[in-house]
């Protein structure tokens, strides 16, 4: 592979950057001087305004990965006598239960099928039922299928029973238009790797703060105390506790000007919006059905099912890598499928250049047999 030639990842992440997002990353910064410390601080304000223009809201950022900051959240957002329902309609929503169980917090899980999208009145009853319920979390889109679960819609009956929402909107974050307000969200995670179209290395949560303010002490972990971080930065003027992914946060703010630059995110949802149908029409020209209906799809990732019984996705992505373009398997429970990605520095003259290769490796494969 010739290194001048990078793969396009259609992937959700790590995804496509561009040149100029890597190469802010040639310089070195202490992790202790003030034009870091600001430059992190400037992030945290623009996340912030992305999310809301009111003041009701802060910006913590967290090492790791999104995991990580999904972790970091719930093991530190929730009272020791707290309980969390969990919305699972697929992996990430199983993640998120999984944390909650494995730092013992209560939980209650309002379970779905991976095809299915979240019945708000299926919430709700779980909320009358069980009034020890403190807290409630969903993910906004959920990469596992490549659905769009209702967060409006589930966040106004959360707040209806006056509990708190936490949405991992990791995959959609500043590639869709959303708002604290909109999604009725008192903490929306994300990272940097997904539709910032920075590189891999942190997390962020935004969060109420009269919410966020009342949980000193309450977290789990020492190294993942949201609180505890926020706290540091808040004082240090954009210190975090422990070293910091400098390079990463370097390349993440060209990322939120690019982002800017772009035209912010109504623009990047347009362009994501038009990567994802031309794909799909195109697949569907192919032979390649998709798992979801139209209606209930994100612009964000798509999952297509194997075209027959026998089909060799190895073969088929090995085929495409070799052409450049790095697609991603499915991650369904009950159902054949792999996945494209269409967010990143990805253009619909990309999913052209795609399509073209996948009509060439579908031949040479003959995948109708
Ligand atoms: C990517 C993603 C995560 C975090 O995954 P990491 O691999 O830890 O970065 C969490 N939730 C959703 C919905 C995601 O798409």
């Amino acid at each position: 592979m010739d290194d001048d030639i990078p793969y396009l990842l259609l992937t959700p992440g790590p995804l496509t950057t561009t040149r100029t997002v890597r190469e802010a990353m040639l310089r070195d910064y202490s992790t202790w001087d003030v034009d870091y410390n600001s430059l992190v601080n400037d992030v945290r304000t623009q996340l912030t305004r992305l999310a809301s223009a009111s003041d009701d809201f802060t910006t913590v950022l967290m090492q790791g990965s999104g995991t990580f900051a999904v972790e970091a959240t719930v093991g530190s957002v929730i009272p020791p006598e707290g309980c969390l329902l969990v919305v699972n309609n697929g992996a990430y929503g199983k993640r998120i239960l999984q944390i909650a169980q494995r730092l013992k917090i209560k939980t209650i899980e309002a379970a779905f099928r991976e095809t299915e999208l979240p019945q708000v009145e299926i919430i709700e009853s779980h909320l009358e039922q069980h009034p020890e319920i403190t807290h409630v979390a969903m993910v906004h889109c959920e990469t596992t299928t490549g659905m769009l679960n209702p967060a409006a819609e589930i966040g106004a009956c959360v707040k209806r029973h006056g509990k708190v929402f936490i949405l991992d909107a990791m995959s959609s974050f500043g590639g869709m238009e959303m708002s604290m307000e909109s999604m009725s969200a008192d903490y929306l995670i994300s990272s940097a790797n997904k539709c910032i179209q920075g590189v891999p290395g942190f997390g962020f949560v935004i969060s109420r703060r009269s919410k966020f303010e009342q949980t000193q002490g309450w977290a789990r972990s020492l190294s993942l105390d949201l609180y505890d971080q926020w706290q540091t930065m808040e004082a240090g003027g954009g210190k975090w506790r422990y070293t910091s992914p400098t390079h990463v946060v370097r390349a993440f703010a060209q990322a939120l000007s690019e982002l800017e630059a772009e035209g912010g995110t109504s623009a990047r949802e347009q362009r994501y919006t038009a990567n994802q149908r031309r794909l799909v029409a195109g697949m569907r020209e192919l032979g390649f059905g998709t798992l979801l209906t139209d209606a209930l799809h994100s612009p964000i990732i798509t999952s297509f099912l194997f075209p027959t019984a026998s089909f060799n996705f190895s073969q088929f992505y090995d085929q495409l890598k070799a052409r450049r373009f790095v697609i991603y398997p499915g991650k369904v429970t009950n159902a054949d499928t792999f996945r494209i990605g269409t967010i990143g520095n990805v253009h619909p003259e990309d999913i052209d250049e795609l399509l073209s290769a996948i009509a060439e490796v579908s031949r040479e494969m003959d995948i109708s047999k």
